[in-house]
Formats: structure tokens, C-alpha cells, sequence
């Protein structure tokens, strides 16, 4: 049964006029969703009772429960592990950050992208989230957090360009005047390079900043732990964040987790600083989360020389503030646990950074 919530305005629209509905009824329900957030159909009172009970024969409004929630004692992170409706579990952290709350959601559950250093792509693809699953990651952490989230970074679990119509309709859902509303300069969305769908996000003008997962400044080592590279190499990459910035005037932010012996050498700031020349760019750098199942650790001593070596080269870069960090397990990792534990409690890995949000 299609989940309300995923509808667009146009296509609640298109649904009522084929019930012989006058046009306004598209627009009483779509605030009863996206501004009212209502989930049963009986709340919305200003309907005729017949329409309410075609509706709720047609169609669902999910909800999505908390199987976990993890609040830091350092700072208001909290990371929520949310079950969907089909029982699947995905991660979402709320931050407090210099203006205001910002939500991490995933896109997917788990991933097919395959890097090396990532918790999420352990245990493969599962499915893509609807973007009624995006919505209510934001509804539902609302609601218990009692907080208004103002910005949104798709930097969860999965690839969000490998679930481009859905995260195209979740921000069309997200920004509507007669829904949310919110501008879309604050959403960013984190890719790991899908060249393609970079440049159909530039053709499309949004406003919202792209951040690109580099981790390596030259193909063959970017292709040893980014699968994507073999696909899409740097110098396509690169025409693709050039032309995001031509279209959009946004300047893409660079996402590069500092490896200990696998990415932070003098050599990889030297290579780092020249594919970025051109680029109007700026580097966040981040200790990489230490995930068990692989090797690689950084401290965040490391991702600072690594910073001053970038900087001595002229490039823009910070290494992120740590939110959470007694609570950041690597993104991915709790979901692993919620689906092998299902319910069971267990003690938490405990990494030392936050790589939810840029801090620049
Ligand atoms: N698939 C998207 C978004 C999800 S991952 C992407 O690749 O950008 C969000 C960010 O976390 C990416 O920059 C990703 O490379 C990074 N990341 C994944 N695992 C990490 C880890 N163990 N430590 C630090 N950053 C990590």
C-alpha cells in the first residue's frame, strides 16, 4: 500500500481528480502531512468522513519507531536507530550546531558502494528508502527530540545519487511552500562520486551544497578503497564538481577521512593540493572512524598535521569538530547490531569522531 507521505502535491492532485475530488481537498491534505504531521487519517477533520475512509482503504502513513536511542554526555548529539516499516532498521544523528539542529539521515538500507573504510556497505544493499522514510526520520526526531531541525546532510547509510528519484522527491516534499518549506541551502548531500547523477544535480539548479567523499588524491589508491574510482575516475570527478560549480555557483565541499599510512603522507597532501587547484573547493578533514570489521585508524592529531600540511599548499581546509564522540560508533555499525541483535541490549563500539555535518 503506497505510503501518503511520498506523494507529491502534483500526484495527490492527479489521485483526486480521478476521485471527482475538487482540487483544494490535494491541498488540505498535503498540510495535514507536511506542516500538521499527522499520521492516522481521522485527524484530519476538515475532510468528509467518506473521503477519510477511501483514503485510508488506498493508501498507509507510516511511522517509524525508535528500536535505540544513544545521547551523548559530552554535547545534544543523539543517534536514533529507527525501524521501518518492513522491520529494516536505518540511523539517523541529531546534532546542535551554531544555528540550530541539524538531522543526518540515511538514503538506503546499507549500501552497494563498497568502500573499504565504511560500516554501512558491510553487509551489502538491502533496498533504497522511500522518500517517506527520509521525511520521517526528520518528523519522527522531531517529535521525540522536541527540537525544530533546520538543516538536513544526507550523509546516513547508503549512497543517495544511487537513489537519485526518490532523494529528488523527498527535497521536492522537503522544500514545498505549502509543505516544510525549508530552502534547500540548508541540505547537502554527500556522494561518493557518481559522475553522472553530479551533473544531473548541477542541470537541476537546486541550492542545495554537494559534498564529495574523496579519502584519495590519485586514481590508484582512490581505487583500492573506493570502488566507484573504477567506474568514475578523479579527472571525470573533477570535470563533474567543476560543472556543479559553473551551474550552481556552489563550491563543492571535499569529504577526506585521514587513514593513518593509507592517505596522510606528504606525497597524498602534495596530490590532494593539485587536483584541487582549480577547484573552488574547500577540505574537510576527519579522523577516520575505526570500524571492526576493517584496519584503518587515525588520530585526530593526524587529520590536524594532514590539515597543515594542505594549508601550507593553499588549500582550504579544517578538520571537523567532534560532536558525539562518545556515542559515534562508525555510521552503519548499529543497524549491523539492531538486525543481529534484534532487540537484545549490547555495548556500543565507540569511535572518537563525528563525520555527520561539515563544520567549515
Ligand atoms: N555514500 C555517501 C554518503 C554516506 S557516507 C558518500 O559516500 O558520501 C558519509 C560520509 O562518511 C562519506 O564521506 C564517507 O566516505 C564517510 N565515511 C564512511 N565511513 C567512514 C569512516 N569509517 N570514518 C570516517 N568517515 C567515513
Amino acid at each position: 500500500m503506497k505510503d501518503l507521505l511520498s506523494m507529491t502535491l502534483p500526484e495527490l492532485q492527479t489521485a483526486f481528480a480521478e476521485w471527482h475530488q475538487p482540487s483544494y481537498r490535494a491541498n488540505q491534505v498535503f498540510e495535514w502531512l507536511h506542516v500538521r504531521k499527522v499520521s492516522d487519517f481521522a485527524q484530519m477533520t476538515n475532510l468528509p468522513s467518506t473521503l477519510r475512509t477511501k483514503l485510508n482503504a488506498e493508501f498507509c502513513i507510516n511511522r517509524l519507531f525508535i528500536v535505540r536511542k544513544l545521547a551523548s554526555c559530552m554535547d545534544d548529539t543523539v543517534k536514533y536507530v529507527y525501524q521501518l516499516p518492513d522491520g529494516q532498521h536505518v540511523e539517523t544523528v541529531l546534532m546542535h550546531y551554531h544555528h540550530g539542529w541539524r538531522l543526518c539521515i540515511s538514503t538506503q538500507v546499507g549500501c552497494k558502494m563498497g568502500c573499504q573504510f565504511c560500516a554501512s556497505t558491510i553487509a551489502g544493499f538491502v533496498r533504497n528508502l522511500t522518500p517517506a522514510e527520509m521525511l520521517l526520520q526528520i518528523n519522527e526526531t522531531e517529535r521525540d527530540a522536541g527540537v525544530v531541525i533546520s538543516g538536513i546532510v544526507l550523509m546516513g547509510i547508503g549512497e543517495p545519487l544511487d537513489n537519485f528519484k526518490h532523494v529528488m522527491t523527498f527535497l521536492e516534499l522537503l522544500s514545498h511552500p505549502k509543505g516544510r518549506n525549508m530552502s534547500l541551502r540548508h541540505v547537502t548531500i554527500s556522494t561518493c562520486g557518481i559522475v553522472p547523477k553530479i551533473r544531473e544535480l548541477a542541470d537541476r539548479k537546486t541550492g542545495l551544497t554537494l559534498a564529495v567523499s574523496l579519502h584519495h588524491a590519485e586514481d590508484t589508491g582512490r581505487s583500492r578503497i573506493m570502488p566507484i574510482n573504477r567506474k568514475y575516475s578523479l579527472s571525470e570527478l573533477m570535470e563533474a564538481c567543476a560543472y556543479y560549480f559553473s551551474m550552481t555557483g556552489r563550491r563543492v565541499t571535499f569529504e577526506y577521512a585521514v587513514m593513518e599510512g593509507e592517505n596522510d603522507s606528504p606525497e597524498d597532501a602534495a596530490a590532494l593540493a593539485e587536483l584541487l587547484k582549480h577547484q573552488q573547493a574547500h577540505v574537510n578533514l576527519i579522523p577516520v572512524n575505526t570500524v571492526r570489521e576493517r584496519g584503518y585508524h587515525a588520530t585526530r592529531k593526524a587529520a590536524e598535521q594532514f590539515m597543515q600540511l594542505l594549508r601550507e599548499l593553499g588549500i582550504n581546509a579544517t578538520v571537523r569538530r567532534t560532536l558525539g564522540s562518545d556515542i559515534e560508533a562508525a555510521c552503519g555499525q548499529l543497524r549491523h547490531e539492531a538486525d543481529e541483535l534484534s532487540g537484545r541490549s549490547e555495548r556500543f563500539a565507540v569511535c572518537n569522531s563525528d563525520r555527520h555535518g561539515s563544520d567549515s
